[in-house]
């Protein structure tokens, strides 16, 4: 309860929705979400609305559109702002910028600059709520970098979230009575930058706002300089609410963070505006996507932990594919460019485009036989370990000798039936991320596009209808070295 004659102001978020934008399950959708909104804003008019990024690629609701159908819903919702994510790069910054102009609320983000320093987006933007100024400062993990397609970030930089935030907080400090950052940083071990850090490197916040790590925070947490931080899992399973209570000096007497989930909600209508307009633009691209565009006789694995970690049906036949569309002697495409299985039967452009959601073009390249090497052994430093790089072929085979450190791991290579040749040059079929480096495929950097063979939904479509029914079996190009 609201302690006596205290102010009170509602923090509602989302992060990592990645647009799943219907209901499903435990899936909530948004026009669920903006229901539940709906009565959060009934009970306290005094209420924010927070998107901590991660929004507009995901599902092919959104990137059929490159994201515009999100920006409508979001803006339909209400948002008061929203920091970017790194999927929010996945058109290309240009792309975004123009999103985010289309958008009724701003796109924040401190870190996100131009080669000559300037930001991006604004910093920050202070709401005024009942007397209360809350500055809100938006933030994005620097692993965008690597983490999205490097041209889609090519002249921009990430840079380091604490030293922008403290000096956001310091500009602001003496305006404002609440801070709040909106930071798509995550709080995976493995990452250099964190929320918990910049919690603890940054003093002046009071509350943080998380996404990224898709980390599901049921009663938030308390960092470092007793910040509260909060997060709301991912894929509009969980509304985030943050209820601040203030002085009348406003000064922040309390704060707590919840989560709301589809079975709490299992009572509340969805908002009938959203859900219209969800509907609308689903009715559009349904003639699109319920396209039938070929049969498969088997499931076509491209689960996640699968693709990043070997060979799969699904990895085989997209390296076919686009070796088969650019006449390339070989064809290396990485696991984490595959975002989903094909069950058996009939396909669809939709369950294409859900595979390889990213508008990826097929290019080729003259490398040389050690550079294909080089390759490989990139995307296998981390076997069996799943990681995004693990390369799916075609046109060679390999071992992988587990005993042997990384960088020096691909054995028995054979490219066209023959031992490779080092000095040798062969023309191979990539996508372009990984052609311009994503996911450390640096060696590919050096290469010049030699061709352009059209997307890779459309590559995969093709290949498929040649087949006919596809009953495609991984056939062993990638194996293990055998033990002893
Ligand atoms: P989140 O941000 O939601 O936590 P994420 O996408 O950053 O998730 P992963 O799901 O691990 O994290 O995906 C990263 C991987 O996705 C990369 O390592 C890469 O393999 C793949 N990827 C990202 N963008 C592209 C792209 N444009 N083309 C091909 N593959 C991509
Ligand atoms: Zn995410």
């Amino acid at each position: 309860a609201a302690p006596e004659g205290s102010k009170h102001i509602t923090i509602l978020h989302t992060n990592d929705v990645h647009s799943h934008a219907v209901e499903n399950g435990e899936e909530m959708g948004y026009a669920k979400l903006a229901g539940i909104i709906d009565k959060y804003r009934s009970e306290n008019p005094d209420s924010l609305l927070l998107d901590d990024g991660d929004a507009v690629h995901g599902t092919t609701f959104a990137t059929l559109v490159n994201g515009e159908s999100v920006v409508k819903v979001m803006n339909e919702m209400g948002y008061d702002a929203m920091a970017p994510g790194n999927h929010e790069f996945n058109y290309g910054w240009q792309h975004l910028v123009k999103l985010a102009g289309e958008l009724k609320f701003p796109m924040l983000s401190a870190n996100v600059k131009q080669t000559d320093g300037s930001r991006l987006f604004e910093p920050y933007t202070i709401k005024e709520i009942d007397g209360v100024k809350i500055g809100i400062i938006g933030l994005t993990t620097p692993e965008t970098a690597y983490k999205t397609n490097p041209k889609n970030v090519e002249g921009i930089e990430f840079a380091d979230p604490v030293k922008e935030t403290q000096a956001m907080v310091n500009e602001i400090k003496d305006k404002v009575d609440v801070v709040v950052v909106l930071g798509h940083i995550g709080q995976d071990e493995a990452s250099t930058d964190t929320s918990l850090k910049i919690a603890q490197q940054v003093s002046g916040i009071d509350v943080f706002i998380d996404g990224h790590s898709h980390t599901v925070l049921q009663d938030g947490l308390v960092g470092g300089n007793g910040t509260l931080i909060a997060s709301a899992g991912e894929y509009s399973k969980f509304l985030g609410v943050v209820d601040l209570y203030l002085d009348e000096k406003n000064e922040v007497i309390s704060k707590k963070a919840t989560l709301v989930d589809s079975k709490e909600a299992a009572d509340i209508k969805p908002d009938a505006d959203v859900a219209a307009l969800v509907k609308s633009i689903q009715d559009e691209q349904k003639p699109i996507l319920e396209e039938k565009v070929a049969t498969s006789a088997v499931n076509l694995n491209g689960e996640r932990e699968n693709v990043r970690a070997g060979e799969t049906n699904l990895g085989d036949l997209i390296a076919d594919a686009i070796r088969d569309v650019s006449g390339a002697d070989v064809a290396l495409t990485n696991g984490g460019g595959i975002r989903t299985s094909i069950p058996a039967g009939d396909v669809t452009k939709g369950q294409v485009i859900s595979v390889l959601p990213f508008g990826n073009q097929v290019v080729t390249l003259e490398v040389t036989g050690a550079d294909i090497k080089a390759a490989l052994e990139n995307g296998v430093s981390a076997y069996p370990e799943p990681s995004g790089g693990f390369p799916q072929v075609s046109g060679m085979t390999f071992k992988i000798d587990t005993s042997a450190a990384a960088g020096n791991r691909v054995t028995s290579l054979m490219i066209g039936g023959k031992p490779y040749d080092p000095a040798a040059k062969y023309t191979l079929a990539t996508n372009d991320f990984t052609a311009v480096g994503g996911d450390q495929y640096t060696m590919f950097t050096k290469y010049p596009q030699a061709g352009m063979f059209g997307s890779m939904d459309e590559a995969l479509i093709n290949y498929m209808q040649e087949l006919g029914a596809a009953n495609v079996q991984a056939d062993g190009r990638i194996t293990e070295v055998a033990a002893g």
